[in-house]
């Protein structure tokens, strides 16, 4: 309700993007990126081990325990959460930088940590992305490969968990192809004054 069309323009918004893993939260927001360079993509600190083929500082910035518990401690992180036996937390200081420089934001974290940027950030908007079905998100997940079957285990009982939280999100977008949900993303991210075709 505030304000007058096109107000989403030259104001830069916060996006947290969550879904269960699985979703393809991964293909949708490199989509995106292709999409729109301009917009800033948070890259967060984790205890957990790297899969095969990612980039330390370009997929997580990977860490210790120790190293995550300082970070933690000295307020670098805007928010912070458990999952599936590891910790994940959001620098402060690049996401704040961004924004100052008029740059939209956007942070992919699961659901925990968006309760904590709802409470300290109101303004942020908060996007569940969602799968066709149950059965795909099933298939998806074990189809993976690169997870034992006792994480592939918990990764589904977290998935229910995060699907559960639905209803404290501003916005659904639904990933039945890649393009489309990123191109529905986008219009979220920017605000429908700055459609994939205006630039
Ligand atoms: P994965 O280990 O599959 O990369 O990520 C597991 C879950 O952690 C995903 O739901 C992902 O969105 C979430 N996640 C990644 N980075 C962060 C973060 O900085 N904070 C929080 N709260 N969750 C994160």
């Amino acid at each position: 309700p505030s304000g007058e069309p096109g107000s989403t323009v030259g104001r830069p918004r916060l996006t947290v993007v969550s879904g269960p893993s699985g979703v393809g939260k991964s293909s949708v927001l490199a989509e995106l990126r292709r999409l729109r360079p301009e917009i800033f993509f948070s890259v967060s600190v984790t205890t957990r081990t790297p899969r095969p083929g990612e980039v330390d500082g370009v997929h997580y910035h990977f860490t210790d325990h120790a190293e995550f518990h300082r970070m933690a401690g000295a307020g670098e992180l805007l928010e912070h959460a458990e999952y599936a036996g590891n910790r994940y937390g959001t620098p402060r200081g690049p996401v704040e930088r961004a924004l100052a420089e008029g740059r939209p934001a956007l942070l992919e974290i699961e659901v925990q940590g968006a309760r904590q940027v709802r409470a300290t950030m109101p303004d942020a908007q908060l996007v569940m992305l969602l799968p066709p079905s149950w059965d795909v998100l099933v298939d998806r997940l074990t189809g993976r490969g690169t997870e034992d079957p006792e994480v592939v285990r918990r990764r589904l009982a977290a998935a229910r968990e995060e699907l559960d939280a639905v209803g404290e999100f501003d916005a659904t977008v639904v990933n039945t192809d890649v393009r489309n949900a990123a191109a529905e993303l986008l219009t979220l991210v920017v605000g429908p004054g700055l459609s994939p075709h205006s630039r």
